[in-house]
């Protein structure tokens, strides 16, 4: 490798370490470094150099980065676009879309699920509409971001589900047969469009090939250690007393007006079972037996924070809104999307997640 090769490898690499730990001061030192032509410049670095600020949540930085590429390609706009997105500069990311000369699925994909995510479906679903008719190619990122965006719409689902059987989502399943979110995003829909024996069927195709989910786990502190609760897991030395706080307190909620949304159970336990099991299952979320044993173990009237590896589910969000009414405590749940801090029977989230 002659000098120059060299230092240009080196460079990369300490771009690449410094983005991944998020280490700004090294990343504005090579910045400076590139700045002074001491380093071709390339479309291939100026990329990097938004994606650096972007994760250190420097959002003007990243958008100088970007006005400074010479040639901007799609994946520069792309890094800016998802920058925009995730400080909740919706308008903004959207400009910037509607200045990519061609956009890719994975700018339609950033912007749809930005929207999504706030729950803005009209926006959402008629980006997601472009990019069908764009014949880019939908993947199920796409569909799983419009899904999330039709929320409860059950007309709507039933027309993603069409699209998914017609752009051949089924056969993401056998192109990645151990790959288990073609899977979910599947029976999301044939869950949410109410037919069970396709959400069946699906979820046995599952089983049958051993492909697991991420258990789902959520955890929380008290007195200064962290009790981990996974569903359906026994092993908390506490766990007779935290089912039998949990019996009782559904049934408290229920009187308030709960209905154990057994969706809920189905999408993310399968098999074919009853109502009473579906419910006994939904009371053993991991969630649910932290926020329990969160409630169980401190003082009257004080807040308590949970946090999750996986997003909430409707039906312990829902739960944690009466839950807060009942018992007059600020219950903070952190999923991998957002804090839901729910008080008074209320979201912060406004019911958007
Ligand atoms: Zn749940
Ligand atoms: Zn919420």
């Amino acid at each position: 490798m002659n000098q120059i090769s060299w230092t240009l490898h080196n460079f990369r690499h300490l771009l690449k370490t410094s983005i991944a730990h998020k280490d700004l001061s090294t990343g504005k030192a090579l910045h400076a470094f590139y700045f002074k032509s001491l380093v071709p410049p390339s479309t291939y670095l100026s990329n990097h150099f938004v994606l650096l600020y972007s994760k250190c949540r420097r959002l003007s930085a990243a958008r100088a980065a970007f006005d400074l590429t010479r040639h901007p390609n799609v994946f520069s706009f792309n890094a800016l676009i998802a920058a925009y997105a995730k400080e909740s500069h919706i308008n903004d990311a959207h400009n910037l879309f509607d200045q990519i000369p061609e956009p890719d699925i994975v700018s339609y994909n950033t912007l749809i699920f930005a929207y999504a995510d706030r729950g803005d479906t009209g926006p959402a679903l008629s980006l997601f509409d472009e990019a069908r008719r764009s014949g880019l190619g939908i993947d199920g990122f796409t569909l799983s971001a419009a899904v999330t965006a039709s929320s409860n719409n059950v007309g709507l689902i039933r027309l993603l589900h069409c699209f998914a059987i017609c752009s051949g989502l089924d056969s993401f399943v056998s192109l990645e047969p151990l790959n288990a979110t073609p899977y979910v995003i599947l029976s999301n829909i044939y869950a949410a469009a109410g037919r069970w024996q396709d959400m069946a069927a699906i979820r046995r195709l599952m089983r049958d090939r051993g492909v697991k989910k991420k258990p789902g786990c959520s955890w929380i502190e008290v007195d200064r250690r962290t009790h981990v609760f996974v569903a359906e897991d026994a092993s908390h030395p506490m766990i007779k007393e935290i089912h039998g706080y949990l019996e009782e307190m559904l049934e408290k909620i229920k009187w308030a007006g709960y209905v154990p949304d057994v969706r809920w159970a189905l999408v993310k336990d399968g098999g074919d079972i009853g109502q009473r099991e579906m419910e006994m299952k939904l009371g053993h979320h991991s969630e649910k037996l932290a926020v329990a044993f969160g409630l169980m173990s401190t003082k009257e009237g004080e807040p308590i924070l949970v946090l999750k590896n996986l997003r909430i589910c409707g039906d312990c969000h829902n739960a944690f809104k009466f839950i807060s009414e009942i018992t007059k405590r600020e219950i903070t749940v952190r999923d991998t999307h957002r804090f839901h801090c729910f008080k008074e029977g209320r979201c912060s989230c406004g019911d958007y997640w």
